[in-house]
Protein backbone atom coordinates (compact mmCIF):
# COMPACT_ATOMS: atom_id res chain seq x y z
CA UNK A 1 0.00 0.00 0.00
CA UNK A 2 1.20 3.26 -0.74
CA UNK A 3 2.12 5.92 2.41
CA UNK A 4 2.12 9.50 2.43
CA UNK A 5 4.00 11.19 5.54
CA UNK A 6 1.65 13.40 7.64
CA UNK A 7 3.78 16.24 8.62
CA UNK A 8 4.15 16.99 12.42
CA UNK A 9 2.30 20.15 13.67
CA UNK A 10 1.63 22.00 17.16
CA UNK A 11 -1.91 21.62 18.46
CA UNK A 12 -3.78 23.72 20.98
CA UNK A 13 -4.56 21.85 24.18
CA UNK A 14 -8.60 23.46 24.61
CA UNK A 15 -8.76 21.49 27.96
CA UNK A 16 -7.24 20.63 30.51
CA UNK A 17 -8.86 18.18 32.56
CA UNK A 18 -8.80 15.95 35.55
CA UNK A 19 -10.47 12.33 34.27
CA UNK A 20 -10.97 12.36 30.48
CA UNK A 21 -13.76 9.97 29.43
CA UNK A 22 -13.27 8.71 26.04
CA UNK A 23 -16.57 7.42 24.79
CA UNK A 24 -20.09 8.38 25.53
CA UNK A 25 -21.60 4.84 25.63
CA UNK A 26 -23.20 3.09 28.47
CA UNK A 27 -19.33 2.66 29.88
CA UNK A 28 -18.67 5.99 29.31
CA UNK A 29 -21.62 8.35 30.48
CA UNK A 30 -21.58 7.01 33.90
CA UNK A 31 -18.19 7.19 34.55
CA UNK A 32 -18.37 11.21 33.81
CA UNK A 33 -21.28 11.77 35.96
CA UNK A 34 -19.75 9.85 38.79
CA UNK A 35 -16.56 11.40 38.52
CA UNK A 36 -17.62 15.13 38.10
CA UNK A 37 -20.43 14.29 41.11
CA UNK A 38 -16.59 13.64 43.05
CA UNK A 39 -15.42 17.04 42.33
CA UNK A 40 -13.19 16.12 39.10
CA UNK A 41 -13.04 18.55 36.12
CA UNK A 42 -14.34 15.99 34.10
CA UNK A 43 -14.17 15.92 30.23
CA UNK A 44 -16.59 13.57 28.19
CA UNK A 45 -15.55 13.06 24.50
CA UNK A 46 -18.13 11.79 21.76
CA UNK A 47 -17.95 11.09 18.21
CA UNK A 48 -21.67 10.86 18.01
CA UNK A 49 -24.02 14.06 18.29
CA UNK A 50 -25.46 12.64 21.48
CA UNK A 51 -24.79 10.25 24.60
CA UNK A 52 -26.12 6.87 24.88
CA UNK A 53 -23.51 4.69 22.44
CA UNK A 54 -25.50 2.00 21.37
CA UNK A 55 -28.39 2.35 23.38
CA UNK A 56 -29.18 5.50 21.09
CA UNK A 57 -26.73 5.24 18.17
CA UNK A 58 -27.67 1.33 18.01
CA UNK A 59 -31.19 1.56 19.79
CA UNK A 60 -30.19 -1.08 21.19
CA UNK A 61 -33.26 -2.08 24.24
CA UNK A 62 -33.82 -3.42 26.58
CA UNK A 63 -31.00 -2.54 29.27
CA UNK A 64 -30.35 -6.31 30.50
CA UNK A 65 -28.87 -7.61 34.12
CA UNK A 66 -30.28 -4.66 36.53
CA UNK A 67 -31.41 -8.00 38.28
CA UNK A 68 -30.11 -11.56 39.57
CA UNK A 69 -30.04 -14.66 37.10
CA UNK A 70 -33.88 -15.06 36.51
CA UNK A 71 -35.20 -13.26 39.38
CA UNK A 72 -36.41 -10.18 40.35
CA UNK A 73 -34.03 -8.82 42.68
CA UNK A 74 -32.01 -5.74 41.97
CA UNK A 75 -28.04 -6.20 41.77
CA UNK A 76 -27.56 -3.03 39.74
CA UNK A 77 -28.75 0.46 41.52
CA UNK A 78 -26.65 3.71 41.70
CA UNK A 79 -26.85 5.64 38.51
CA UNK A 80 -28.62 2.77 36.69
CA UNK A 81 -31.80 3.73 38.87
CA UNK A 82 -31.57 7.10 38.96
CA UNK A 83 -31.56 7.14 35.34
CA UNK A 84 -34.77 4.67 34.77
CA UNK A 85 -36.34 6.44 37.66
CA UNK A 86 -35.92 10.19 35.42
CA UNK A 87 -36.58 8.17 31.89
CA UNK A 88 -39.51 7.12 33.76
CA UNK A 89 -40.47 10.70 34.78
CA UNK A 90 -40.54 11.65 31.04
CA UNK A 91 -42.58 8.50 29.92
CA UNK A 92 -39.53 7.26 28.44
CA UNK A 93 -39.24 4.12 30.84
CA UNK A 94 -41.57 1.91 33.20
CA UNK A 95 -40.76 3.14 36.65
CA UNK A 96 -38.12 1.16 38.22
CA UNK A 97 -40.47 -1.25 40.68
CA UNK A 98 -42.11 -2.32 37.21
CA UNK A 99 -39.04 -2.48 35.34
CA UNK A 100 -37.44 -4.90 37.86
CA UNK A 101 -40.95 -7.64 37.34
CA UNK A 102 -39.32 -7.10 33.45
CA UNK A 103 -36.10 -9.37 32.00
CA UNK A 104 -34.71 -6.05 30.91
CA UNK A 105 -35.60 -2.02 31.23
CA UNK A 106 -37.61 -1.07 28.27
CA UNK A 107 -36.37 2.91 27.70
CA UNK A 108 -37.33 5.51 24.55
CA UNK A 109 -33.61 6.31 23.33
CA UNK A 110 -34.73 10.21 22.45
CA UNK A 111 -35.67 10.43 26.20
CA UNK A 112 -32.69 9.04 27.18
CA UNK A 113 -30.40 11.42 25.22
CA UNK A 114 -32.04 13.90 27.14
CA UNK A 115 -31.55 12.92 30.37
CA UNK A 116 -27.94 12.13 29.91
CA UNK A 117 -27.69 15.90 28.36
CA UNK A 118 -29.36 17.19 31.89
CA UNK A 119 -27.48 14.66 34.23
CA UNK A 120 -23.79 16.06 32.73
CA UNK A 121 -24.89 19.67 32.81
CA UNK A 122 -26.05 19.39 36.14
CA UNK A 123 -23.03 17.54 37.34
CA UNK A 124 -20.60 19.93 35.81
CA UNK A 125 -19.64 17.37 32.72
CA UNK A 126 -18.14 19.58 29.89
CA UNK A 127 -19.28 17.32 26.52
CA UNK A 128 -17.61 17.08 23.36
CA UNK A 129 -19.71 16.11 20.65
CA UNK A 130 -18.91 15.46 17.42
CA UNK A 131 -15.48 14.76 18.66
CA UNK A 132 -13.09 12.07 16.78
CA UNK A 133 -10.75 10.71 19.29
CA UNK A 134 -7.64 10.34 16.75
CA UNK A 135 -4.67 10.12 18.44
CA UNK A 136 -2.75 9.96 21.66
CA UNK A 137 -0.08 11.32 23.47
CA UNK A 138 1.82 9.79 25.98
CA UNK A 139 4.75 10.74 28.35
CA UNK A 140 6.58 7.37 29.14
CA UNK A 141 3.82 4.38 30.26
CA UNK A 142 1.14 7.64 31.18
CA UNK A 143 -1.35 9.30 28.85
CA UNK A 144 -0.68 13.07 28.55
CA UNK A 145 -3.38 13.76 26.16
CA UNK A 146 -6.11 12.40 23.61
CA UNK A 147 -5.52 13.78 20.27
CA UNK A 148 -8.89 14.90 18.70
CA UNK A 149 -10.41 15.67 15.39
CA UNK A 150 -13.23 17.94 15.14
CA UNK A 151 -15.06 20.38 12.55
CA UNK A 152 -12.71 22.95 14.69
CA UNK A 153 -9.99 21.21 13.37
CA UNK A 154 -6.97 19.13 15.45
CA UNK A 155 -6.70 19.80 19.19
CA UNK A 156 -5.69 18.25 22.32
CA UNK A 157 -7.17 17.45 25.75
CA UNK A 158 -4.96 17.24 28.64
CA UNK A 159 -6.06 14.81 32.11
CA UNK A 160 -4.64 13.22 35.07
CA UNK A 161 -6.41 10.27 34.31
CA UNK A 162 -8.31 8.96 31.01
CA UNK A 163 -11.21 6.71 30.71
CA UNK A 164 -11.46 4.06 27.47
CA UNK A 165 -15.20 3.87 27.07
CA UNK A 166 -15.07 3.69 23.06
CA UNK A 167 -15.92 0.15 23.51
CA UNK A 168 -13.03 -1.05 21.01
CA UNK A 169 -10.39 -0.03 23.54
CA UNK A 170 -9.23 2.50 20.83
CA UNK A 171 -7.67 4.43 23.50
CA UNK A 172 -5.07 1.63 25.34
CA UNK A 173 -4.85 0.74 21.80
CA UNK A 174 -3.12 3.84 20.68
CA UNK A 175 -1.47 4.62 23.80
CA UNK A 176 0.87 1.06 23.37
CA UNK A 177 -0.78 -1.01 25.89
CA UNK A 178 -1.65 -4.66 25.37
CA UNK A 179 -5.30 -5.31 23.65
CA UNK A 180 -6.71 -8.63 23.10
CA UNK A 181 -9.45 -9.26 20.16
CA UNK A 182 -12.33 -11.90 20.10
CA UNK A 183 -11.41 -15.61 21.43
CA UNK A 184 -8.07 -17.07 21.14
CA UNK A 185 -8.67 -19.25 18.92
CA UNK A 186 -8.88 -16.77 15.49
CA UNK A 187 -9.43 -12.78 17.11
CA UNK A 188 -12.53 -12.76 15.90
CA UNK A 189 -15.11 -11.36 18.29
CA UNK A 190 -18.91 -12.07 18.05
CA UNK A 191 -20.63 -11.11 15.42
CA UNK A 192 -21.92 -7.41 15.09
CA UNK A 193 -26.33 -6.83 14.64
CA UNK A 194 -28.47 -3.76 14.34
CA UNK A 195 -31.73 -3.16 15.27
CA UNK A 196 -34.46 -1.35 13.63
CA UNK A 197 -38.02 0.24 14.21
CA UNK A 198 -41.12 -0.85 11.54
CA UNK A 199 -44.16 1.42 11.53
CA UNK A 200 -47.50 1.02 9.89
CA UNK A 201 -48.07 -1.89 11.87
CA UNK A 202 -51.68 -3.22 12.16
CA UNK A 203 -53.36 -4.41 14.68
CA UNK A 204 -53.07 -8.30 15.39
CA UNK A 205 -54.19 -11.14 17.34
CA UNK A 206 -51.57 -13.21 19.15
CA UNK A 207 -52.36 -15.88 17.05
CA UNK A 208 -51.89 -14.32 13.64
CA UNK A 209 -49.04 -12.64 15.17
CA UNK A 210 -47.49 -16.25 15.76
CA UNK A 211 -48.64 -16.99 12.09
CA UNK A 212 -46.64 -14.77 10.48
CA UNK A 213 -43.83 -15.06 12.55
CA UNK A 214 -43.64 -18.92 11.86
CA UNK A 215 -43.80 -18.02 7.99
CA UNK A 216 -41.03 -15.47 8.15
CA UNK A 217 -39.26 -18.73 9.66
CA UNK A 218 -39.76 -20.84 7.52
CA UNK A 219 -38.64 -18.42 4.81
CA UNK A 220 -35.55 -18.27 6.96
CA UNK A 221 -35.25 -22.60 6.80
CA UNK A 222 -35.50 -22.20 2.88
CA UNK A 223 -32.87 -19.71 2.99
CA UNK A 224 -34.63 -16.28 2.07
CA UNK A 225 -33.58 -14.39 4.67
CA UNK A 226 -30.33 -14.20 6.72
CA UNK A 227 -31.73 -13.25 9.62
CA UNK A 228 -30.74 -15.49 12.99
CA UNK A 229 -34.46 -15.26 14.68
CA UNK A 230 -37.92 -14.45 12.55
CA UNK A 231 -38.73 -11.68 15.90
CA UNK A 232 -39.48 -9.14 13.70
CA UNK A 233 -42.80 -8.04 15.90
CA UNK A 234 -40.62 -7.87 19.27
CA UNK A 235 -41.40 -4.79 20.96
CA UNK A 236 -38.20 -3.54 23.10
CA UNK A 237 -38.68 0.02 23.53
CA UNK A 238 -41.26 1.84 25.83
CA UNK A 239 -43.43 3.29 22.93
CA UNK A 240 -45.48 0.36 21.11
CA UNK A 241 -46.54 1.97 17.93
CA UNK A 242 -43.40 0.69 16.24
CA UNK A 243 -41.51 -2.71 16.49
CA UNK A 244 -37.81 -2.66 17.68
CA UNK A 245 -36.54 -5.77 16.14
CA UNK A 246 -32.92 -7.38 17.16
CA UNK A 247 -31.96 -9.67 13.97
CA UNK A 248 -29.36 -9.08 11.65
CA UNK A 249 -26.23 -10.40 12.05
CA UNK A 250 -22.48 -9.41 10.24
CA UNK A 251 -19.43 -10.62 10.71
CA UNK A 252 -16.36 -8.32 10.93
CA UNK A 253 -14.41 -6.38 13.02
CA UNK A 254 -15.55 -2.72 14.43
CA UNK A 255 -12.12 -1.29 14.50
CA UNK A 256 -12.12 -1.83 10.67
CA UNK A 257 -13.55 0.95 8.86
CA UNK A 258 -13.68 -1.47 5.59
CA UNK A 259 -15.66 -4.45 7.80
CA UNK A 260 -18.34 -1.48 9.02
CA UNK A 261 -18.92 0.04 6.06
CA UNK A 262 -19.82 -3.40 4.48
CA UNK A 263 -21.93 -4.12 7.15
CA UNK A 264 -24.27 -0.93 7.50
CA UNK A 265 -25.04 -1.73 3.51
CA UNK A 266 -25.38 -5.41 4.62
CA UNK A 267 -27.69 -5.16 7.45
CA UNK A 268 -29.96 -2.42 5.66
CA UNK A 269 -30.24 -4.77 3.23
CA UNK A 270 -31.23 -7.63 5.02
CA UNK A 271 -34.32 -5.29 6.64
CA UNK A 272 -35.46 -4.20 3.22
CA UNK A 273 -35.75 -7.47 2.19
CA UNK A 274 -37.76 -8.45 4.75
CA UNK A 275 -40.23 -5.10 4.33
CA UNK A 276 -40.66 -5.95 0.57
CA UNK A 277 -42.01 -9.70 1.73
CA UNK A 278 -44.23 -8.46 3.85
CA UNK A 279 -45.86 -5.84 1.70
CA UNK A 280 -46.37 -8.12 -0.92
CA UNK A 281 -46.94 -11.78 0.82
CA UNK A 282 -48.73 -10.48 4.07
CA UNK A 283 -51.98 -8.34 2.92
CA UNK A 284 -52.03 -7.15 6.78
CA UNK A 285 -48.67 -5.36 6.17
CA UNK A 286 -49.14 -4.02 2.69
CA UNK A 287 -48.40 -0.11 4.72
CA UNK A 288 -45.53 -1.25 6.96
CA UNK A 289 -42.70 1.22 6.50
CA UNK A 290 -38.94 1.24 8.03
CA UNK A 291 -39.50 3.79 10.64
CA UNK A 292 -35.46 3.81 11.36
CA UNK A 293 -32.64 1.45 11.11
CA UNK A 294 -30.00 2.04 13.90
CA UNK A 295 -27.59 4.90 13.33
CA UNK A 296 -24.76 2.82 13.33
CA UNK A 297 -24.69 -1.08 13.27
CA UNK A 298 -23.33 -2.59 16.74
CA UNK A 299 -20.35 -4.20 17.28
CA UNK A 300 -20.81 -7.13 20.34
CA UNK A 301 -17.13 -7.54 20.62
CA UNK A 302 -13.35 -6.01 19.39
CA UNK A 303 -10.69 -4.99 21.20
CA UNK A 304 -10.37 -5.35 25.34
CA UNK A 305 -7.28 -4.05 27.40
CA UNK A 306 -5.33 -6.54 29.77
CA UNK A 307 -5.30 -6.45 33.31
CA UNK A 308 -4.16 -7.98 35.96
CA UNK A 309 -7.45 -10.03 35.91
CA UNK A 310 -9.60 -10.94 33.40
CA UNK A 311 -12.78 -11.89 34.03
CA UNK A 312 -13.89 -15.42 32.49
CA UNK A 313 -16.63 -17.76 31.81
CA UNK A 314 -16.27 -19.86 34.67
CA UNK A 315 -16.80 -16.62 36.96
CA UNK A 316 -20.09 -16.03 34.63
CA UNK A 317 -21.25 -19.29 35.53
CA UNK A 318 -20.27 -19.99 38.86
CA UNK A 319 -21.64 -16.68 39.78
CA UNK A 320 -17.80 -16.00 41.60
CA UNK A 321 -17.67 -12.84 43.98
CA UNK A 322 -14.53 -11.04 44.25
CA UNK A 323 -13.42 -8.87 47.77
CA UNK A 324 -12.19 -5.89 44.74
CA UNK A 325 -15.94 -6.27 43.58
CA UNK A 326 -16.79 -3.15 41.90
CA UNK A 327 -20.09 -3.49 40.00
CA UNK A 328 -22.41 -7.25 39.27
CA UNK A 329 -23.59 -8.55 36.17
CA UNK A 330 -25.89 -11.55 35.88
CA UNK A 331 -25.91 -11.85 31.96
CA UNK A 332 -25.30 -14.69 30.38
CA UNK A 333 -22.37 -16.29 28.06
CA UNK A 334 -24.30 -15.53 25.12
CA UNK A 335 -21.84 -15.80 22.09
CA UNK A 336 -23.67 -14.91 18.79
CA UNK A 337 -21.42 -16.87 16.06
CA UNK A 338 -18.41 -14.95 15.51
CA UNK A 339 -18.52 -16.19 11.84
CA UNK A 340 -21.89 -14.15 11.22
CA UNK A 341 -23.74 -17.84 10.48
CA UNK A 342 -27.41 -17.06 10.37
CA UNK A 343 -30.25 -18.92 11.88
CA UNK A 344 -30.88 -22.56 12.50
CA UNK A 345 -27.16 -21.13 14.36
CA UNK A 346 -27.06 -18.60 17.18
CA UNK A 347 -25.08 -19.36 19.71
CA UNK A 348 -22.19 -20.71 19.88
CA UNK A 349 -22.02 -23.79 21.99
CA UNK A 350 -21.48 -27.71 21.27
CA UNK A 351 -25.05 -28.01 20.25
CA UNK A 352 -24.26 -26.22 17.35
CA UNK A 353 -25.83 -27.60 14.20
CA UNK A 354 -22.46 -26.36 12.09
CA UNK A 355 -20.73 -29.08 13.96
CA UNK A 356 -17.36 -29.83 12.36
CA UNK A 357 -18.29 -27.90 9.14
CA UNK A 358 -16.76 -24.65 11.60
CA UNK A 359 -13.64 -24.16 12.33
CA UNK A 360 -13.65 -23.74 15.78
CA UNK A 361 -15.84 -26.32 16.72
CA UNK A 362 -13.90 -28.76 14.66
CA UNK A 363 -10.85 -27.99 16.96
CA UNK A 364 -12.50 -27.07 20.11
CA UNK A 365 -15.79 -28.84 20.63
CA UNK A 366 -13.88 -30.48 23.39
CA UNK A 367 -13.78 -27.50 25.57
CA UNK A 368 -16.94 -25.78 24.66
CA UNK A 369 -19.83 -25.27 26.32
CA UNK A 370 -22.91 -26.83 26.09
CA UNK A 371 -26.26 -24.75 26.60
CA UNK A 372 -26.33 -25.90 30.27
CA UNK A 373 -23.64 -24.55 31.30
CA UNK A 374 -24.13 -20.67 30.25
CA UNK A 375 -25.80 -19.26 33.04
CA UNK A 376 -25.17 -17.84 36.74
CA UNK A 377 -26.82 -19.70 39.37
CA UNK A 378 -30.56 -18.77 39.66
CA UNK A 379 -31.43 -15.76 41.93
CA UNK A 380 -27.19 -14.75 41.86
CA UNK A 381 -24.83 -12.90 39.81
CA UNK A 382 -20.90 -12.59 39.63
CA UNK A 383 -18.68 -9.35 40.70
CA UNK A 384 -16.75 -7.94 37.77
CA UNK A 385 -13.14 -7.14 40.02
CA UNK A 386 -11.43 -3.66 39.72
CA UNK A 387 -8.68 -5.28 38.50
CA UNK A 388 -10.21 -5.78 35.32
CA UNK A 389 -10.60 -2.20 34.61
CA UNK A 390 -6.76 -1.44 35.16
CA UNK A 391 -4.18 -1.98 32.44
CA UNK A 392 -0.77 -3.88 33.04
CA UNK A 393 0.92 -0.89 31.49
CA UNK A 394 -0.91 2.11 31.37
CA UNK A 395 -0.98 3.66 34.69
CA UNK A 396 -3.14 6.58 34.22
CA UNK A 397 -5.74 4.07 32.55
CA UNK A 398 -9.25 2.77 33.56
CA UNK A 399 -11.53 0.76 30.94
CA UNK A 400 -15.29 0.61 30.84
CA UNK A 401 -17.91 -0.96 29.52
CA UNK A 402 -17.29 -3.43 26.87
CA UNK A 403 -13.29 -2.61 26.61
CA UNK A 404 -12.56 -3.84 30.34
CA UNK A 405 -9.96 -6.92 30.40
CA UNK A 406 -12.14 -10.70 30.33
CA UNK A 407 -11.89 -13.52 28.00
CA UNK A 408 -14.28 -13.91 24.95
CA UNK A 409 -16.39 -16.08 27.07
CA UNK A 410 -16.54 -13.53 30.21
CA UNK A 411 -17.18 -10.58 27.62
CA UNK A 412 -19.90 -12.36 26.39
CA UNK A 413 -21.93 -11.71 30.17
CA UNK A 414 -20.29 -8.48 30.96
CA UNK A 415 -21.19 -6.81 27.97
CA UNK A 416 -25.25 -5.70 28.24
CA UNK A 417 -25.91 -2.35 29.34
CA UNK A 418 -26.89 -2.28 32.96
CA UNK A 419 -23.66 -4.15 33.91
CA UNK A 420 -21.30 -1.81 31.52
CA UNK A 421 -23.32 1.42 33.28
CA UNK A 422 -22.56 -0.02 36.98
CA UNK A 423 -18.74 -0.53 35.67
CA UNK A 424 -18.61 3.43 34.61
CA UNK A 425 -20.18 4.26 38.02
CA UNK A 426 -16.92 2.14 39.74
CA UNK A 427 -14.30 3.77 36.81
CA UNK A 428 -15.51 7.40 37.53
CA UNK A 429 -15.80 7.32 40.84
CA UNK A 430 -12.55 5.51 40.93
CA UNK A 431 -10.84 8.01 38.62
CA UNK A 432 -11.61 10.95 41.29
CA UNK A 433 -11.02 8.92 44.21
CA UNK A 434 -7.63 8.41 42.83
CA UNK A 435 -6.90 11.79 42.04
CA UNK A 436 -8.25 13.22 45.38
CA UNK A 437 -6.06 10.53 47.16
CA UNK A 438 -2.83 11.34 44.76
CA UNK A 439 -2.53 7.77 44.10
CA UNK A 440 -2.22 6.19 40.70
CA UNK A 441 -5.41 3.92 39.88
CA UNK A 442 -3.82 0.70 40.66
CA UNK A 443 -2.53 2.25 44.16
CA UNK A 444 -6.10 2.93 44.88
CA UNK A 445 -7.86 1.81 48.27
CA UNK A 446 -10.61 -0.79 46.64
CA UNK A 447 -12.14 -1.02 49.80
CA UNK A 448 -12.81 2.36 50.36
CA UNK A 449 -14.19 2.69 46.36
CA UNK A 450 -16.71 0.11 47.15
CA UNK A 451 -17.65 1.95 50.62
CA UNK A 452 -18.43 5.37 48.21
CA UNK A 453 -20.16 3.48 45.63
CA UNK A 454 -22.59 1.83 48.07
CA UNK A 455 -23.15 5.34 49.45
CA UNK A 456 -24.12 6.27 46.33
CA UNK A 457 -26.95 3.88 46.29
CA UNK A 458 -24.66 1.04 43.82
CA UNK A 459 -25.62 -2.64 45.57
CA UNK A 460 -21.14 -3.88 45.47
C1 LIG B 1 -26.97 -6.16 18.09
C2 LIG B 1 -26.74 -5.95 19.55
C3 LIG B 1 -27.73 -6.27 20.43
C4 LIG B 1 -27.55 -6.03 21.79
N1 LIG B 1 -28.58 -6.27 22.64
C5 LIG B 1 -28.49 -5.83 23.91
C6 LIG B 1 -29.65 -5.82 24.73
O1 LIG B 1 -30.75 -6.21 24.32
N2 LIG B 1 -29.51 -5.33 25.99
C7 LIG B 1 -28.32 -4.90 26.50
O2 LIG B 1 -28.28 -4.48 27.67
N3 LIG B 1 -27.20 -4.91 25.74
C8 LIG B 1 -27.28 -5.34 24.45
N4 LIG B 1 -26.17 -5.27 23.64
C9 LIG B 1 -24.86 -4.91 24.20
C10 LIG B 1 -24.66 -3.43 24.48
O3 LIG B 1 -25.40 -2.60 23.62
C11 LIG B 1 -23.19 -2.99 24.39
O4 LIG B 1 -22.31 -3.99 24.78
C12 LIG B 1 -22.99 -1.73 25.24
O5 LIG B 1 -23.66 -0.66 24.62
C13 LIG B 1 -21.52 -1.42 25.42
O6 LIG B 1 -21.36 -0.14 26.00
P1 LIG B 1 -20.00 0.67 25.77
O7 LIG B 1 -20.22 2.03 26.33
O8 LIG B 1 -18.87 -0.15 26.24
O9 LIG B 1 -19.85 0.74 24.18
P2 LIG B 1 -20.77 1.50 23.12
O10 LIG B 1 -22.20 1.41 23.48
O11 LIG B 1 -20.34 1.00 21.80
O12 LIG B 1 -20.32 3.03 23.29
C14 LIG B 1 -19.05 3.47 22.88
C15 LIG B 1 -19.15 4.97 22.63
O13 LIG B 1 -17.86 5.49 22.34
C16 LIG B 1 -17.92 6.32 21.19
N5 LIG B 1 -16.61 6.22 20.53
C17 LIG B 1 -16.00 5.10 20.11
N6 LIG B 1 -14.79 5.37 19.60
C18 LIG B 1 -14.62 6.71 19.69
C19 LIG B 1 -13.57 7.60 19.32
N7 LIG B 1 -12.45 7.13 18.77
N8 LIG B 1 -13.75 8.93 19.55
C20 LIG B 1 -14.89 9.40 20.11
N9 LIG B 1 -15.92 8.59 20.49
C21 LIG B 1 -15.79 7.27 20.28
C22 LIG B 1 -19.04 5.73 20.35
O14 LIG B 1 -19.59 6.67 19.45
C23 LIG B 1 -20.03 5.31 21.44
O15 LIG B 1 -20.91 6.36 21.79
C24 LIG B 1 -26.32 -5.51 22.27
C25 LIG B 1 -25.31 -5.20 21.36
C26 LIG B 1 -25.51 -5.40 20.01
C27 LIG B 1 -24.43 -5.02 19.07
Amino acid sequence: MPTIREPSREIPVIAEADVVVCGGGPGGFPAAIAAARHGSRTVLIERHGYLGGLATAGLVAPILAHTASESHTPIVEGLLKEITTRLHALGGAPAWEDALQEWGIRFDAEALKHTLDEMCAEAGVQVMFHTQIAAVATEGDAIQAVIIETKSGRQAVAGKVFIDATGDADIAHRAGAPTTHGRAFDGRGESMGSFFHLGGLPELAEERAREITELIEHEMEDGRFAFYNPHFLGKNTEHQDHTSANMTRFSGDSDNAADMTRGEAYVRKNVWELVRYLRANVPEFADVYVQQTSPQIGPRESRQIVGPYALSGDDVHLGLKFEDGIARGSWWIDIHCPLGNTYPVHLCTVECPQGADCPYWAAENERMRSKAELYPPKGDWYDIPYRALLSIKTPNLLASGRCISATHEGMAGARVMGTCIAIGQAAGTAAALAIQAGVLVGELDVQALRETLRADGQLV
